[in-house]
């Protein structure tokens, strides 16, 4: 998924937004000081009301790919897939989250469920969200369970029967197995 660029104009847009808007009321409290007769108002700075505007419009665009990459893969994998299985994430929960790329990856996360919840209905097929507990602490192979770890760990090796995982297919696995079906054809997202 390839934003990259609105992304980067957006960024580039808040932080240019910050600093003239910060410039300006600086300037209008020296004029208040000053006891200026005629002070400009805030609102009167041109270019940090046209940084806002442009930072606004990047924003928007990040905001529509996004969801234009969502419809295409929920409708991908309705139409592919006949049962569909997914954790089933508190978002509220999520939400609590103070880090933006986490809000921002939470907030996905319930946009692509929601669409996924719809198309499934609308084309008959069927989702099953399952509870995430330890899918991604627990070995798909033997079920030892060896703990939490760190989301910077993408492979590791079950102390109890030493296979080698990946760690987005072990999770994958194990929701699979959760969702316990048998001889169907299935999608498995993982968070
Ligand atoms: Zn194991």
């Amino acid at each position: 998924f390839d934003a990259s660029y609105f992304e980067k104009q957006s960024r580039i847009w808040q932080s240019k937004y910050s600093r003239r808007r910060h410039l300006a009321s600086l300037l209008c409290e020296q004029a208040k000081n000053q006891k200026v007769l005629n002070p400009k108002s805030l609102e009167s700075f041109s270019n940090w009301q046209r940084a806002r505007k442009l930072k606004a419009n990047y924003q928007k665009k990040v905001a529509n790919k996004r969801k234009d990459y969502l419809h295409k893969l929920t409708t991908h994998l309705v139409r592919q897939y006949d049962v569909i299985a997914i954790e089933d994430l508190k978002v509220k929960n999520l939400q609590k989250n103070h880090c933006l790329a986490k809000a921002i990856a939470n907030a996905s996360w319930s946009m692509f469920r929601q669409m996924l919840e719809y198309k499934c209905e609308r084309y008959g097929k069927e989702l099953i969200a399952v509870n995430p507990k330890n899918t991604s602490r627990i070995c798909s192979k033997c079920g030892f369970n060896s703990g939490a770890k760190p989301l910077e760990i993408r492979e590791w090796t079950c102390p109890n029967c030493q296979v080698h995982h990946d760690r987005d297919i072990n999770a994958a696995v194990n929701i699979l197995h959760k969702a316990t079906l048998n001889g169907q054809e299935l999608a498995v997202v993982n968070s």
